[in-house]
């Protein structure tokens, strides 16, 4: 009895010191980035510039993987269940804390499943429509909504998403329900868009702010409550007599519950050096998106930000009385 407890003890100094080694250590292979959204969209977009200034500080390979679907909550299930090695990490915007509230049954908890790393950004969202679509500002978009109802097609990514937020929002104050038609992230959802195939979408700056300047798609306002630098001649919602249309997208990085702070601890130092990189921060400006700071990409100020946001958007999903299940 007392040979085997001196034994277990042993066992687990010998593996506890194991493992506080490979913290030291990590990484010692290519750490994956899930995306719950698809490629080529904003939270990608964000993602990718990150991850490759991460490889640099880490000195080992952080790979995007897109995993789409259901608002963003599968990609944030599969974060959850990983192993809370460090190797496998989540980058989601918004959506983290709302599908606290939209989905009734979640397979995880957004607010407990997770270590949070630190905020990435804060993204603007924009107001716009296929190029064709006929209302020339906001005023005809709304007289054209009263008229026309759920024959206008709007685009999100999704229950959860950041354009379902905003189109929840949208509709609310037109007081009139679009027709949702729901793509597994905002990039395929600008591809109808710009093909014509659907009518209107909320998105970040980070997807439209191109497409609004080469003149392939229709903007109608931001949802900010000041104009934004990069988009000056975009009038904001509040200017355009909806003041309850404002969305801003945050995006945080985590790593499941239970991951090692040591590891933690290695994964903030190279978000901090990410969003502080000059190549980071550059095409984030141009895209409309402030990068976090060294003091808000920190686990504290995620952890705040999650557990507050989750709060501000209880009542207003309970309000709309839109539900995932
Ligand atoms: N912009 C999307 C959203 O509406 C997500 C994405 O594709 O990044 O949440």
């Amino acid at each position: 009895m007392r040979h085997g407890l001196v034994a277990a003890v042993i066992a687990t100094a010998v593996l506890g010191a194991g493992s506080a080694a490979s913290a030291q250590e990590f990484p010692t292979k290519p750490v994956t980035i899930v995306v719950p959204f698809a490629a080529g969209g904003p939270t990608d977009t964000v993602t990718r510039l990150v991850a490759q200034s991460m490889t640099g500080t880490l000195g080992q390979q952080v790979i995007v993987e897109n995993v789409g679907g259901a608002g963003g909550t599968l990609g944030a299930a599969r974060v959850a269940k990983a192993d809370p090695d460090g190797y496998t990490l989540l980058l989601h915007h918004i959506g983290q804390a709302t599908s606290a509230t939209l989905y009734r049954k979640l397979s995880y908890d957004p607010a407990t499943d997770f270590m949070p790393i630190g905020i990435v950004a804060d993204v603007p969202m924009t107001v716009v429509a296929r190029k064709d679509f006929p209302a020339a500002d906001m005023k005809a978009l709304i007289e054209q909504a009263k008229a026309e109802g759920d024959v206008i097609t709007y685009a999100n990514a999704g229950i959860g998403s950041a354009s379902h937020l905003c189109g929840m929002l949208l509709m609310q104050a037109l007081d009139v329900p679009l027709t949702t038609v729901a793509y597994k992230g905002t990039a395929p959802a600008m591809n109808d868009l710009l093909g014509g195939q659907v009518d209107l979408m909320c998105d970040q700056t980070t997807n439209t702010t191109s497409q609004i300047k080469g003149g392939t798609i229709k903007v109608y306002a931001v949802t900010t409550p000041e104009r934004l630098p990069s988009l000056p001649d975009v009038p904001t919602t509040v200017e355009s007599g909806l003041p309850d249309v404002q969305v801003g997208v945050w995006h945080g990085l985590y790593a499941p519950a239970g991951t090692d702070a040591a590891v933690v601890a290695r994964l903030e130092e190279a978000l901090q050096a990410a969003v502080t990189d000059p190549n980071v921060t550059q095409r984030l400006a141009e895209l409309g998106a402030t990068p976090a700071t060294a003091e808000t990409a920190t686990p504290a100020a995620l952890e705040q930000l999650v557990t507050s946001e989750i709060a501000r958007w209880r009542p207003v999903i309970e309000a709309a009385g839109q539900y995932a299940d």
